[in-house]
């Protein structure tokens, strides 16, 4: 049994004018002699993960493995923190990710490199296996190619990892992903998670979200989802703040999406038939 702890919740938003926030899910499992990180967040994070690391009492030596779900940018942002850790992530996805131009604007081929740097550190995952005792990785691809998922035991029941293959709650929810590079593929890939879900009671960790569970009505956070914005509004004033938590934003934040957000929102059973 793996001791988890969230070391920075993903948070579900994205701006519309500079680019993703890349706010992904970072966790930790300590457990069978092992120190693992799941995913390693956006460059912004690493203050958070050190942070975070050191008042656990650990050190980012200390880290012994780091699973990746998947080759893009704001999952594998602080790779190089972790210098003794074993990487994993899917070969299928390694080789994508290798394969794509530079000018693909979620792969970033430096952050892709530093995964095999310290040499002999990469271990690419072939299907689904059981990678250490307690962790298990199942193929969920659409997002990308070769994206994968983490079925972990812990001391609170078993988690599932599912990067962005199920990036937040209304995914899990409605079936329908926003971004994938085979959109059909990726709502099969959600359908297996929320059937895993069902099936074994694993509670879910989405890429960009808070913990979720599936409960009598349906899917629900386990806790608050929750960011903080400041920025500079006058020159003459101290910087404003905005904050994005569910208790500041009450109602809001549990509204249906707004129809611009160009989300389909077929039935199920639409999407798992979809291309
Ligand atoms: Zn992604």
């Amino acid at each position: 049994m793996y001791e988890a702890t969230p070391i920075v919740n993903g948070f579900p938003g994205k701006t519309e004018t500079h680019g993703s926030f890349g706010w992904s899910s970072v966790w930790l499992l300590r457990g069978f002699d092992r120190v693992i990180i799941v995913e390693t967040g956006p460059p912004s994070y690493l203050p958070l993960i050190t942070t975070a690391l050191s008042e656990l009492g650990l050190g980012t030596n200390e880290v012994t493995d780091v699973l990746i779900t998947h080759a893009h940018w704001d999952h594998l942002g602080n790779i190089s923190l972790f210098p003794q850790a074993r990487r994993w992530i899917g070969r299928v996805e390694y080789e994508w990710a290798l394969s794509q131009a530079p000018d693909e604007p979620f792969v970033s081929q430096p952050l892709l490199g530093a995964l095999s740097h310290p040499q002999g550190l990469l271990r690419l995952i072939d299907g689904e296996s059981e990678l250490v005792a307690g962790v298990r990785a199942h193929n969920v691809p659409g997002h990308t190619p070769g994206h994968l998922a983490f079925a972990v035991d812990t001391t609170e029941g078993p988690k599932l990892f599912t990067g962005d293959a199920a990036k937040n709650i209304h995914e899990l929810e409605s079936v329908a992903v926003d971004s994938a590079v085979d959109r059909g593929l990726g709502a099969r890939s959600v359908t297996w998670i929320r059937e895993f879900a069902r099936n074994t009671g694993s509670s879910v960790v989405p890429g960009h979200d808070v913990e979720c569970e599936l409960t009598g009505h349906g899917w629900q956070r386990r806790s608050e989802q929750r960011a903080e914005i400041q920025f500079f509004h006058r020159r003459d004033a101290p910087p404003a703040r905005i904050s994005l938590s569910d208790a500041e934003l009450g109602p809001v934040a549990v509204e249906p999406f707004p129809p611009e957000c160009g989300m389909p929102r077929p039935s199920i059973n639409e999407q798992a038939n979809a291309e």
